[in-house]
């Protein structure tokens, strides 16, 4: 362990320096002394308070991207953004949840390896490319607008499919994580999610109740139509992510 933290610590050393550059940009100060204090104790929980990740409060730049409400991990910085006017609407337990979660993504490093998978696909990408539209008869350019345009669109459309679903995986997994590694129940696990699905918007500015509506409830309906259910059946609705968990409690309470 203090091997680990010997090796680990310069690392984030560096990403805290980041860190510290992003949140004068998007940032609205700190969250209150009490959810600090839950943050570092649920970091300690799961075993990673040597990173030093700090907790802060969203500012607009983060609300217009992720969602006027939505917790972000920002494993590159070192950071996960959250918001107090959010946390403070939910039960402790819920909080935790919450936050665990959003540790999860600096545990298991699940930037890095969504980064690293987009890598490969940008090389397999050039490669595809390269095959596709080099001949020594025919000049590059034309055979890109004929081979080439077409195997692009091909391309993004499967590369952000598989993009997306690993990335959904990687939420399936926090929650999971999240709900096993500490004391939280499925019930307080689940009203958590809920309240970050379907939240309270009366009191939110006009903007955060827009990016709402497509963030949940369009992409809600999105997932449950007939066409998409039959023909991507993998992408996980709200429903789908909370039947996944109970599943994963449940094989935890057999295990036991
Ligand atoms: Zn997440």
């Amino acid at each position: 362990m203090a091997q680990q933290s010997i090796c680990i610590s310069p690392v984030y050393k560096v990403l805290d320096t980041f860190g510290a550059l992003t949140d004068y940009i998007v940032t609205k100060g700190d969250l209150s002394p009490e959810n600090v204090a839950l943050f570092d104790q649920v970091a300690n929980d799961l075993g990673i308070a040597n990173r030093e990740i700090k907790a802060k409060n969203s500012g607009l730049l983060l609300r217009l991207f992720f969602g006027y409400h939505n917790p972000v991990a920002c494993q590159g910085t070192n950071r996960v953004y959250l918001n107090d006017s959010v946390l403070n609407a939910l039960n402790l337990n819920e909080r935790k949840f919450i936050i665990a979660h959003e540790l999860t993504h600096h545990q298991d490093h699940h930037l890095f390896k969504r980064q690293f998978l987009i890598y490969i696909l940008s090389i397999l990408k050039v490669a595809l490319t390269y095959s596709a539209c080099f001949d020594n008869n025919e000049s590059y350019l034309h055979k890109y607008m004929t081979n080439g345009w077409s195997l692009a669109g091909i391309e993004f459309n499967i590369f952000a499919l598989i993009l997306a679903q690993y990335a959904q995986q990687q939420e399936l997994a926090a929650d999971a994580n999240a709900l096993l590694s500490t004391d939280i129940d499925m019930q307080d696990a689940e009203k958590a999610l809920q309240q970050v699905h379907y939240p309270d918007t009366k009191e939110w500015p006009l903007y955060g109740r827009i990016i709402n509506f497509f963030n949940y409830y369009l992409m809600e309906y999105f997932c449950t139509l007939p066409v998409v259910k039959e023909h991507v059946p993998h992408i996980a609705s709200f429903k789908d992510r909370i039947k996944a968990l109970k599943k994963r409690h449940q094989e935890k309470l057999v295990d036991l």
